[in-house]
């Protein structure tokens, strides 16, 4: 039996899915954050061109990739699908693990899946630069690389802490030939703002997103551009679950389950949605396991309520499990899961119950991700640790119950760039932090009354 499936590049798929159009109840209007109101076309120009906002709003099934697009793609995909032999036997599970890899694009994690389609509309339309937020630094990779691609500048907000703490990863930034600031920053208001209050502020998220959407608002010819969470860019990551079904059947098995991790809910779409789909319209039906970390339970311990993606309340209000567009969480290491919101798509389809979510903590996460470093070669990255530990853990409910389950789960980046996160676990220094109810309603307190 082969260990890993691949497909030819005239395999790839030509168009992406959307799973809007197979919901059963249709997603809650995005509200604009003055009025109140269900948000329209225009009311999203400043930050995002418009073929990005018909993409964020339409119900088709299918969208087409556009050829540009696909030429660029084949740099690394179709991504590789791979039978994991090494960790079945590890765990000695009767299950069968599958895992999609998307740590063999350019940026060593699945973003450049949605980078590479926003540059290119926004060079369609005439845009010369573009603005963006990164936490741990693959957002930004991503993005630099798509501009590079594209010849448009891109301005990259770094989050303070990880700017001190990852220089390399801005290297890599820069050798793309992007801008990269410490945020918060003095380039923008909000930023000075925030700097004047707490001068050693180690940033957030949120005060990235603010400081990218208020230079992009300010100029004409800058746009912004986010790396999860928005519609479009789950539609842009479906690429992930159309590619592994096809592989799937290739390997002649199907799967019982599947596992994604979630930050925002991008790559967790991108596994899953296609699958949910097909048994939204009458096909065969797997158990979807959403994988996120304790330190910010938003799917879990969240509240399914309207509310800012930002933390200067400049952005469109939407529904969502949230835990507060102040909540800061802790510097855990899977600095790309630290997001306070989860995207509104996944967040309705949890509503409709069409899948799980559990939790675990980061000692619990790399003790898994070591693992299967030590069974299948790649070293995940922390992020996607959380997916591994998840379908270990499916792994070996199927050995306490005798089962011969089917479990696929998306690997979506490798470790390379975050050694020196393992450096700290094998040094026994990471903590975990559990929230106390006390403080979840905290920063619950702030949301908006609508
Ligand atoms: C950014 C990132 C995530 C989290 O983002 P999602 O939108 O939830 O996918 C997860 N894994 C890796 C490797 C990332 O870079």
């Amino acid at each position: 039996m082969p260990t890993k499936y691949l497909l030819d590049e005239s395999q790839m798929p030509t168009a992406w899915y959307n799973i809007q159009a197979d919901l059963p109840e249709p997603l809650p209007p995005v509200l604009h954050p003055g009025t109140h109101q269900p948000v329209t076309a225009s009311d999203l120009e400043p930050l995002f061109t418009p073929a990005l906002i018909e993409q964020e709003m339409t119900t088709e099934r299918e969208v087409e990739i556009p050829e540009p697009v696909r030429e660029i793609y084949k740099l690394w995909r179709p991504a590789p699908l791979y039978r994991a032999y090494g960790l079945e036997k590890a765990l000695g599970t009767p299950a069968k693990i599958y895992y999609k890899y998307e740590g063999v694009s350019p940026a060593g994690s699945h973003k450049p899946n949605s980078a590479i389609p926003q540059a290119f509309y926004n060079k369609e339309a005439g845009i010369k630069r573009l603005t963006t937020e990164t936490g741990a630094g693959q957002w930004g990779t991503s993005l630099s690389f798509a501009g590079a691609h594209f010849d448009l500048d891109v301005t990259v907000f770094q989050v303070s802490v990880s700017y001190q703490q990852k220089p390399y990863r801005r290297a890599v930034m820069e050798t793309y030939g992007a801008k990269c600031v410490a945020s918060p920053s003095e380039l923008t208001e909000f930023g000075r703002q925030v700097l004047a209050e707490t001068p050693d502020h180690t940033g957030s998220l949120g005060i990235a997103i603010s400081e990218a959407v208020e230079l992009a608002v300010k100029d004409p010819d800058t746009k912004y551009a986010l790396g999860s969470v928005l519609n479009h860019v789950l539609l842009h990551q479906s690429i992930i679950g159309l590619e592994s079904m096809q592989q799937m059947e290739m390997a002649g098995d199907w799967p019982d389950v599947i596992v994604g991790c979630t930050g925002g809910g991008s790559n967790f779409a991108g596994i899953a949605f296609p699958f949910i789909g097909q048994a939204l319209r009458g096909g065969q039906k797997s158990r979807v396991v959403a994988v996120e970390p304790s330190a910010c339970p938003s799917l879990t311990r969240g509240k399914y309520a309207y509310d800012y993606g930002d933390t200067a309340h400049m952005t469109p209000l939407t529904k969502m499990h949230t835990l507060g567009a102040h909540f800061t969480p802790p510097g855990f290491h899977a600095g790309g899961l630290r997001y306070h919101g989860m995207a509104p798509l996944v967040s309705h389809i949890k509503e409709l119950g069409l899948f799980d979510a559990v939790a675990y903590t980061q000692k619990q996460c790399f003790e898994a991700g070591v693992i299967f470093a030590r069974a299948e070669g790649i070293v995940p990255a922390p992020e996607a640790n959380h997916a591994v530990k998840g379908a270990i853990e499916e792994a070996l409910r199927c050995k306490r119950e005798g089962k011969e389950e089917v479990i696929l789960f998306n690997l979506c980046g490798h470790g390379h760039f975050d050694m020196a996160a393992y450096t700290a676990y094998f040094a026994g220094q990471l903590s975990d932090h559990e929230y106390s109810e006390e403080e979840l309603a905290m920063a619950l307190s702030g949301l908006p009354s609508l």
